[in-house]
C-alpha cells in the first residue's frame, strides 16, 4: 500500500505535485463554518480538513487522526484550516497548486480596499457550485435551533457601511475571539466566491454563548433588543474601547442626550381627576444629566383597552413623527412620580431605534400590536436635536435595516424576520433564516417593527 502510493506521488511529481490527488478533492463536500474542532479527539489545535469528505481531523504526524483517516479511507488531500498549507496525506509532503487557491478563499476570505469600495455599488449576482444564484451581503443564515434573534440582527449590523468595512479592512487575528468570529462571518456572508449561497453562523453563536456566559444561547428564543444591547457593548470593549476612548461601535452607533427631571410632589387626591401636567415646577429644582446612547427608545401609545365589534379588526397606527416628539426638548413625560424631558444633543451617523412593544405588568406580559408609520427615507431629525440656530448642517435619515418581531405577547416568543435595503441595486430584501426574498418597499409599512436602523445622508461631496 505505503509503495505503491510513493510510486504514484513520484511519478506526479514531474508534472505537477499532488495532480492525480488533487482532483480526487470534493468540494461540494467542503463546509468550513463549523467550529475547527477535530472529529476525533475534539481538540481545536492542529485541524485539517480533508478535502475528499470535509470532515476535521487533527495532526499529520504518522500516530495523527488525519494520517490514520488518510490510510483507512484512501483520501489524500488535507488543508490545515489554521496555516492554510495543503499536504498529501499519508506521504506528508505539501502541495502549493493555484487549483487549491477558490478553497483557501472559502476558508479566509479577505477583501482589498478597491472591493470594499465597490460592494454597495454592486448589483451582479453569483452563483455558487449548485449553480444558485445569490447576491453577496444578502444570503441566509441558518437557525441551527432558536437563534433567529440573533440571525435577524447580524443581518442588520453586516449592512451598516462603516462597521462592515472595518471588519472587512481589518482581517488579521484579534485577541478576542468574539470579534475574529464575527469579522469571519462578515466576510464570508460578502464572499462573491462562495461555495455555497448560505452560511451558518455556528462558529460566531457558540462564541457569544461562551462570552456570555450562556446569557444568548442558539438553543431558547431571546430578546433581539437585549442581545443587540449586550453585543454593540461587548465589541466596544472587545475592540479596545473603554470609557473614555471610542471604538468603531461608538463612532458609529453612540449619540448623545439630555435628560431634564423633576419629582411630583402631591398626588391628586382620589376621586379627583389627575390632571396632565405640562411644563415643570419652576419654582422647584430640574436636575439635568447628560448621557450617551446607542439606541433610543420609543414609546408606543397604548392600544385602546375596549374595541366593539366593529372595530375589533382595525389595527392601532401611529406616525414615527409623533413618537419622536419624546426627544424634541419640549414634550413632558410622566414616568413613575416623575417628570421627564429629553434633548438630542448629537446625533449619530447610524440611529437605532427601538419600537416598545412588549409591556410587563405584575401577572404577564404583553404585546402592543400598533403599526408605526414611516416615511423610508428622508426622515428629518435635525427639530430633535438641539442645534445653532445658524447650524446649516442637514441631518436626514434613510432607513437601512428594520428589525419585526411576529408572534405573540413575549419578545421570547415568536420569530423574527429582517428586512434589509441593497443600495447597489435599489432594492429591498426580506430574510428570515435562510429565506432570502426581494420585496416592495410598501411591504416594509406592514409589519411589526421592533428595531430600525437609520443611515444619516451625507452629500457626495462631503465624504
Ligand atoms: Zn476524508
Amino acid at each position: 500500500m505505503q509503495k505503491s502510493l510513493k510510486r504514484k506521488r513520484d511519478d506526479n511529481d514531474e508534472l505537477r505535485p499532488g495532480g492525480l490527488y488533487l482532483d480526487t478533492i470534493r468540494r461540494t463536500y467542503l463546509d468550513f463554518d463549523f467550529e475547527k474542532v477535530c472529529s476525533i479527539s475534539l481538540s481545536n489545535l492542529n485541524v485539517y480538513a480533508c478535502l475528499v469528505c470535509g470532515k476535521y481531523y487533527q495532526g499529520r504526524g504518522t500516530t495523527s487522526h488525519a494520517y490514520i483517516h488518510s490510510l483507512h479511507e484512501d483520501h489524500h488531500v488535507f488543508i490545515n484550516l489554521h496555516t492554510l498549507k495543503a499536504y498529501i496525506l499519508p506521504d506528508g509532503y505539501e502541495v502549493n497548486d493555484s487549483s487549491l487557491d477558490d478553497i483557501k478563499y472559502v476558508i479566509k476570505p479577505t477583501f482589498t480596499k478597491e472591493q470594499i469600495k465597490l460592494l454597495d455599488k454592486n448589483n451582479n449576482y453569483c452563483y455558487d457550485l449548485n449553480n444558485k444564484k445569490y447576491l453577496p451581503g444578502f444570503i441566509g443564515l441558518n437557525n441551527i435551533k432558536k437563534n433567529d434573534y440573533i440571525n435577524v440582527i447580524i443581518q442588520a449590523l453586516i449592512h451598516i457601511t462603516p462597521l462592515r468595512d472595518f471588519f472587512l479592512r481589518n482581517d488579521k487575528e484579534s485577541k478576542s475571539e468574539l470579534v475574529n468570529r464575527f469579522g469571519m462571518l462578515i466576510r464570508k456572508m460578502w464572499n462573491s466566491r462562495a461555495f455555497k449561497a448560505q452560511v451558518s453562523p455556528h462558529e460566531l453563536l457558540q462564541e457569544i454563548s461562551n462570552a456570555s456566559k450562556k446569557k444568548f444561547l442558539l438553543t431558547e428564543q431571546n430578546d433581539p433588543v437585549d442581545f443587540l444591547y449586550w453585543f454593540l457593548n461587548t465589541l466596544h470593549f472587545a475592540l479596545g474601547g473603554t470609557r473614555k476612548k471610542k471604538s468603531i461601535i461608538q463612532e458609529t452607533f453612540q449619540g448623545k442626550l439630555q435628560i431634564e427631571s423633576q419629582t411630583i410632589l402631591a398626588e391628586p387626591e382620589e376621586g379627583k381627576e389627575k390632571f396632565q401636567k405640562t411644563d415643570f415646577e419652576s419654582d422647584r429644582e430640574v436636575t439635568k444629566v447628560v448621557s450617551p446612547f446607542m439606541v433610543l427608545v420609543l414609546d408606543l401609545p397604548p392600544p385602546p383597552l375596549f374595541q366593539d365589534e366593529m372595530e375589533q379588526n382595525i389595527i392601532p397606527q401611529v406616525s414615527l413623527s409623533s413618537l419622536l416628539c419624546r426627544y424634541d426638548g419640549k414634550t413632558i413625560q410622566e414616568i413613575g412620580n416623575t417628570l421627564k424631558r429629553y434633548k438630542l444633543l448629537k446625533l449619530p451617523n447610524y440611529l437605532i431605534f427601538n419600537a416598545k412593544r412588549f409591556n410587563k405588568n405584575n401577572w404577564s406580559q404583553e404585546k402592543n400590536p400598533t403599526i408605526i408609520n414611516f416615511p423610508i427615507k428622508n426622515v428629518d431629525m435635525k427639530e430633535y436635536l438641539d442645534t445653532d440656530p445658524n447650524d446649516k448642517e442637514e441631518y436626514k435619515y434613510d432607513l437601512v435595516a428594520n428589525i419585526c418581531h411576529e408572534g405573540k405577547d413575549s419578545p421570547k416568543n415568536g420569530s423574527y424576520k429582517v428586512q434589509v435595503y441593497c443600495k447597489g441595486k435599489d432594492q429591498w430584501f426580506q430574510i428570515q433564516d435562510l429565506f432570502v426574498e426581494e420585496i416592495m418597499p410598501q411591504m416594509i409599512f406592514l409589519s411589526e417593527t421592533y428595531i430600525q436602523i437609520w443611515e444619516r445622508k451625507f452629500s457626495e461631496e462631503s465624504k
